[in-house]
């Protein structure tokens, strides 16, 4: 269908790519990696283990093959998490500031005419989830490494406070979050109003795009709303979502989508406003790396993806996903990375739409239906479920911040 749009361009989403620069195999599996936590590896390959974060090669074969589907009027969103899930006492700001230049070098040197707006995840500090209210050694570096794609007034509010925006297209501006300042975790911005003054830019900047008659997408790591498996927990301190959600309702109209990343998993959310009305539709693209506790059942398969949007108004119009079979990668000893679905073909829709998406969520609800089970194989990237417990997931979709019954 979407072949048939003449005002569309595209975008691509990267996110959660944890590279565990100590992948390496060998005959003893608890050494695979150190990322594992000294748990043995469950079937170690050239391009990675479930148990694991990602080793060099999977990532580099992400962007050689994502590489091969772009053109030069993409730009790349990049939400964040480069250093591996790993003790705090075996990495430090340096290894941090490492990794990311690594990282941001792996994606420069695959996409050379590109421009990339990144984020900054919880993974990006050292000790992590700790981001601080003002400059530090990481958003200095991090201001430095991407000069290559930001300018100087971006520049200048990331070094401070680790967010930034920029007009990314005549008429569309990105505005990247610095989200770890509303983290739970984060213990350096615990009794804050306004960490960083961020609250207030945001609206700032929001109003100047409604005044400049400017679509903006917003980017970040931890995404507001509600935890995928939790019903009523939400990522970042209540306070802040209340926060967030007030500004994002106010300036819905000049929002035309929301992409995060950090759960690792293949979600969509609504933003309702206070009339329950959809508003906006929000998007969280699943990781690169495919690491998963021991404690959890799956995980999800290395996966991208790319969006297409309306170049008159900016309005989202598709996703298309992209995974490596990890298993099959592994086994082939070769990296054959696919398009696992099209947003639009896979659940009958003809658009992103807030309404459209809303529907979509209601219809998970209804007895029988076959769209929540594809929508759950999606959300773990195409890993096959024998049974599961759908329902809470189907309530983070709908959650959209108002719809607070349970359904379980
Ligand atoms: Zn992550
Ligand atoms: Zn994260």
């Amino acid at each position: 269908l979407i072949w048939f749009h003449s005002n569309f361009w595209r975008f691509w989403h990267i996110t959660d790519l944890h590279l565990d620069p100590s992948y390496h195999l060998t005959p003893d599996p608890k050494k695979v990696c150190y990322s594992s936590k000294g748990v043995p590896a469950t079937n170690p390959g050239l391009y990675g283990d479930f148990l694991c974060d990602s080793p060099f090669r999977l990532i580099e074969s992400a962007f050689t093959n994502m590489a091969s589907l772009t053109q030069p009027e993409d730009f790349i969103i990049w939400t964040g998490d480069s250093p591996p899930h790993v003790p705090p006492d075996e990495l430090s700001t340096d290894i941090v500031i490492q990794v990311i230049s690594n990282m941001t070098q792996t994606i420069r040197q695959h996409f050379p005419n590109l421009t990339v707006y990144p984020a900054v995840g919880n993974h990006d500090y050292w000790p992590q989830d700790q981001m601080p209210t003002s400059t530090n050694a990481i958003y200095k570096a991090a201001a430095q490494f991407w000069k290559l794609w930001l300018h100087d007034d971006a520049l200048l509010t990331l070094s401070q406070g680790g967010f930034y925006s920029q007009l990314a297209k005549p008429g569309l501006r990105v505005v990247s979050l610095n989200t770890i300042l509303y983290y739970s975790p984060n213990n350096v911005t615990q009794n804050m109003t306004d960490p960083a003054g961020q609250f207030e830019w945001l609206e700032k900047t929001l109003e100047k795009a409604a005044e400049n008659r400017e679509k903006v997408y917003i980017i970040g790591h931890v995404p507001v709303g509600f935890l995928p498996f939790a019903r009523n927990i939400t990522a970042i301190r209540e306070n802040y979502n209340e926060r967030l959600v007030t500004i994002f309702r106010k300036y819905s109209h000049v929002i035309a989508g929301h992409f995060y990343g950090h759960t690792h998993k293949d979600s969509i959310m609504v933003l309702l406003d206070k009339e329950g009305q959809p508003v906006n539709s929000l998007f969280v693209s699943p990781a690169v790396t495919p690491i998963k506790n021991l404690a959890e059942l799956y995980s999800n398969n290395p996966s991208f993806r790319m969006y297409l949007y309306n170049n008159k108004d900016y309005t989202m119009l598709d996703i298309w996903q992209y995974y490596l079979n990890l298993t099959e990668a592994n086994e082939k000893q070769r990296s054959d990375w696919t398009l696992e679905y099209i947003m639009t073909e896979a659940f009958g829709l003809t658009d992103l739409q807030p309404q459209s998406l809303l529907q979509l969520g209601l219809s998970f609800m209804l007895p029988q239906t076959k769209s929540f089970d594809k929508y759950f194989n999606h959300f773990m990237v195409n890993i096959i479920f024998q049974s599961y417990t759908h329902l809470s997931i189907a309530c983070v979709l709908l959650s959209g911040y108002e719809i607070t019954q349970t359904y379980m």
